[in-house]
Parts: C-alpha cells; structure tokens; sequence
C-alpha cells in the first residue's frame, strides 16, 4: 500500500524544522518479467513498474548544503555544495544521492541549497530496484520541476549507479522507474533506448515472493558476468568482427560457433542470447493472451539463469520448483540481479490465496524464514505527488 503522502510530509517537517514547506516526490522500483543482465549486453528487457516507490520530500535551504535524511536507515548526511562535483564514493546508502547530484552538475543543472527526507516502500537489497528508485526520487526532487528528458533522467540515475556508487548496472532499473506505465510492462531495446508498452492478459496476476536472502556473492558476481559477457564477445569476434555486443549474435549463429568459445563464456553468453530472444516471444505471448506459453518462457528462464548463467541459489530454486507445483501457477522464476531477493510468479487470479499459504507454509518447513508477497500491479513512472494528495 502506498504511503500517505501527508505523513512523509509530516515526517519532514519533524526532521527539518526549519525547512520551508517541502515538495514532495516519488519513484518507483520495478519488477522485471524476463530478460535478465541482458540490459548490459544490449538486449531487451521487460521490466513493469511497482506502485511500491522511493519518496523524496525536499525544500531549499540557505544553509549551502544538501541534507539529506533517510528514514529506512534513521541516519543523515550532508555534503556542502561545493564539494558535490570532487565527492568520493563513500560505500554508504547516500553514495546513491551524492553520485546523482554529481550527475546534475555535470549536466549543467545548478544543485540548490535543500533538506530531503527520503522513504521507500520498496524493499532494499531484495531485486525490485530500491537503489534506481532511490536515485530518480533524488534526481526528480533536486531538479525541483526543472525540465529534463525523460531519456537523460533515467541515464543519469544509471550513470551514477555505474560510475559513482560503482555497480556497472544497465539501464533497465532507471529506465523502468522512469518510463512506468499503469497497466502496461516496457519492454526496451537497450541499443536504441526506445521502448513499447506491452500490456498484460487481464486474467493473469503477477505476484513475486521475497525470499528474504541475499547471498554476499552479488556485486563480485556481477562484475564478473560482465566481463565474462566482454570474453564471449571477444572469442565470437574472431568469426564476425563486426560483433559489438551479445545482441548482435543470433542462437544460430552461436550454435554454429559456440565450440570455439571457451566454456565459461559460452554458457553466459547462451544465457543472454536466449533470454533476449524469450523478452520477444514472451512480449508476443502476452500479446496473444496466451498464458501457457508466458509461463514455459519464465521457467525456461529460470532454468537458463540457474544452469548457465549460474546467478540463483537454493533458496530461489526451492520457490520456483514449489511454485511452479501449484495449480493455477503458470510460470515462475528469479527476478533481478540474482544469489537471492525475489521470484516473480504469473498465476490466475483466482489461485493467489492458496498459492501464497502454500508458499509460506512450504518455504518456513524447509529454511525457517516467512516470505513476503508482493502483488506487481504495473504503475507510473516518476513525477511529483500533487499537492492535494500532500494536502
Ligand atoms: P535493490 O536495488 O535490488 O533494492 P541494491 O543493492 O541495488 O538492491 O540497492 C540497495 C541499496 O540502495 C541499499 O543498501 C541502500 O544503500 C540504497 N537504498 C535504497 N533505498 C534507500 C532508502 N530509502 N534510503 C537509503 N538508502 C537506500
Ligand atoms: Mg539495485
């Protein structure tokens, strides 16, 4: 449920007494449906929008600094203004929001003098996008209603995840927190940066399960996909040296060569040339209503990121292979960067009670944890929450 906008005000007002009255914004994480670590590699994803969001509250200040204060972590850090541009990375929560002000300066926007409060409903750390919803919220509240491209806000957010926090994330996490549609998933071409709404059957629900682990292993493991992605590329340009990137490889082509990749690479690569293929097909499915393929598209996915690309755990498995047991349940698998967080689950309607006791009652016999559900209806991208809501 979302947060009532009047209290994230309140709790403003509580932090930062002296502030004016504040503006309030948000930004939401995202839920992606299939094409996984394909963003960087230029493929297609489908990601929908959540109505779970990053708040920002934010009024100008004549203190020179930008506070910010974070209710989820009950902590405050300020930087003075002069300091944004030549800022180190900090390995802290506020790396997110130092890295997009240096985004906005170097963008030519002037960073005001403001408190900010932020609050998210989303998850942290679980794969639905807290730190992209983190970044647009603060991107969105510092330019203050400030015109931008929509292109050029989400390329920032992702700018200052890979180069100033030190991910080297694609851009689908802030292209979906930006460009997000009620009633519609994105799918986006990740060369071009264009992207089309792709609506859902109304007779599908779309719920993902929080597995509440996250294994250690996510960034390095990360890291190391993508250059291994870079020596799949390598070893395939020696048979077509106008082969950029994965995107450019069709499974024909790789299966004519892929002898000749070293193992490794050649399991990574077989992930991503497939899994952007089934975005197409699963966008095309979705099209035709037809649930049945939808859901085969997602567990061969799932199969695909667990045996070759190797990004999921026992945890995950334990979810996806229960879930995909249960009647009504058409497909299931990992969502996000992998080693844990969520699986996202496509089922009727109908079934969601059962499924979600079944879940529960089978994920707590075997790891002593409680899931969490979450229902993934697709929502808007970000903007500011209006007056009257703030009222
Ligand atoms: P995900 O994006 O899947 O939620 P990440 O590891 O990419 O996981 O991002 C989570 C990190 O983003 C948190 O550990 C924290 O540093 C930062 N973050 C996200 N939301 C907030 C918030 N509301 N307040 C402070 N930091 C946040
Ligand atoms: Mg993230």
């Amino acid at each position: 449920m979302a947060f009532a906008p009047d209290q994230i005000v309140a709790s403003f007002r509580h932090r930062f007494p002296r502030a004016g009255t504040p503006s309030l914004y948000r930004a939401p994480g995202r839920v992606n449906l299939i094409g996984e670590h394909t963003d960087y590699n230029l493929g297609f994803v489908l990601p929908i929008a959540l109505d779970m969001a990053c708040y920002a509250a934010v009024a100008s200040t004549d203190t020179g600094k930008l506070r910010v204060f974070s209710e989820d972590f009950d902590e405050e850090f300020e930087i003075d203004l002069n300091s944004v541009s030549d800022a180190k990375p900090a390995g802290k929560w506020w790396d997110y929001v130092v890295g997009v002000a240096r985004e906005l300066e170097r963008s030519g926007i002037a960073i005001l003098s403001s408190d900010m409060l932020v609050k998210s409903e989303v998850p942290l750390g679980s794969g639905l996008s807290s730190s992209a919803a983190l970044e647009i919220a603060s991107a969105v509240a510092l330019l203050g209603g400030q015109p931008i491209k929509p292109l050029d806000l989400a390329l920032l957010g992702q700018r200052a995840e890979s180069q100033f926090v030190g991910m080297p994330c694609g851009i689908m996490d802030q292209y979906a927190s930006v460009f997000g549609h009620a009633g519609a998933a994105i799918k986006i071409d990740c060369r071009s940066l264009d992207h089309e709404y792709v609506g859902l059957p109304d007779n599908v629900q779309v719920i993902a399960v929080n597995s509440m682990v996250k294994h250690e292993l996510g960034t390095s493991a990360y890291r190391e996909r993508v250059a291994e992605c870079q020596a799949a590329v390598k070893a395939l340009q020696e048979f077509d040296s106008s082969i950029e990137s994965l995107r450019d490889v069709s499974m024909s082509f790789f299966v004519e060569v892929q002898e000749r990749v070293p193992p490794v690479p050649r399991q990574r690569a077989r992930h991503i040339i497939s899994d952007t293929q089934r975005v197409v097909d699963f966008a095309a499915a979705a099209r035709a209503k037809d649930l049945k393929e939808m859901g085969k598209l997602f567990v061969a996915s799932h199969r695909s990121m667990q045996f070759d690309y190797e990004i999921s755990c026992e945890e995950i498995d334990f979810l996806v292979d229960t879930a995909i047991g249960i009647p009504g349940v058409y497909g299931a698998r990992m969502t996000g960067g992998g080693f844990g967080g969520c699986t996202v689950n496509l089922l009727a309607p109908d079934g969601v009670d059962s499924f979600r006791r079944t879940i529960a009652e089978a994920y707590e016999a075997r790891y002593g944890k409680t899931p969490l559900f979450y229902d993934c209806k697709p929502a808007e991208g970000a903007g500011p929450v209006s007056a009257e809501s703030a009222a």
